[in-house]
């Protein structure tokens, strides 16, 4: 039986910024029914993959596939259609537009109004404490709400696929539990998700697997147990 590709790999990549390299070389992989993990310091180079990944940034090398197919000069809209979401560090929300405008362009790529509904639905059933604030304007939530709001309306787009870019960073840890939780449910849901993550402990609890990314290489990549078992990663990631 011809085995199955996986559902996002990313094979040899470099990329710079003009001559500087912030990426040499960097493969990874996330399986089906993955929950992957890249950790790493601030700099290390983590949200250069996820931009080259979604084609905001062109690498110097290397090759980027999504379920065994090329994504090379696809554009951002294109890859979403494909079954790539994002939610990018900062979230991004628009700030000034309620929470049910939010998730709507969530779905901007797609032309299926029923199936939006379902969707819209299916997401606030995953999300109850949004669902009685659909008019509220998604600047004035909390942190922790909007970045809930921002992996809702990544959702929209019904990814099969999901990267998301240091979700849990300045949140307090009662949130940080929430967004694991809502992401555990996500992944069940029969979505594969990349995150990235500079904390080590809450990535490696979620994460099935995991790469340690340092000044723009791989230096490590193991299941997430091993990892958190490992001295090396305890000493310079988890602070013991
Ligand atoms: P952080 O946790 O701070 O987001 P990171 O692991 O995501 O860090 P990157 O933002 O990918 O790291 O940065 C990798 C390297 O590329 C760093 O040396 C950084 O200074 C450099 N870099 C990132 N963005 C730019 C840019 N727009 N122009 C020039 N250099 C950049």
């Amino acid at each position: 039986m011809p085995s199955e590709a996986p559902s996002l790999q990313v094979i040899g990549l470099s990329a710079s910024y003009g001559d500087v390299p912030a990426v040499t070389d960097v493969s990874l992989e996330v399986r089906r029914g993955e929950i992957v993990t890249m950790i790493g310091a601030n700099g290390a180079g983590k949200s250069t993959i996820i931009k080259c990944i979604c084609g905001l940034l062109k690498p110097v090398a290397g090759t980027v596939k999504l379920f065994g197919e090329d994504l090379r000069g696809l554009t951002p809209d294109r890859l979403v259609k494909k079954g790539l979401s994002v939610v990018p560090e900062g979230r991004r929300l628009f700030g000034k537009m309620t929470l049910k405008e939010n998730l709507e362009l969530g779905a901007y790529t797609r032309n299926d109004p029923a199936a939006v509904r379902r969707d819209m639905d299916r997401v606030l059933t995953d999300f109850p404490e949004l669902r009685d604030r659909l008019s509220t304007i998604a600047g004035t939530f909390s942190g922790g709400q909007q970045q809930m709001v921002a992996v809702a309306r990544a959702m929209m787009s019904n990814p099969r696929v999901m990267m998301l870019d240091e979700p849990t960073i300045g949140l307090a840890p009662v949130v940080v539990d929430r967004i694991s939780d809502l992401l555990l449910k996500i992944a069940k849901s029969g979505v594969d998700i990349l995150v990235v993550e500079q904390n080590a402990e809450v990535a490696l609890s979620m994460a099935d697997r995991g790469y340690i990314l340092e000044g723009g290489r791989v230096i490590a990549e193991d299941d997430a147990k091993s990892l958190s078992e490992s001295e090396e990663v305890q000493k310079a990631y988890l602070g013991i």
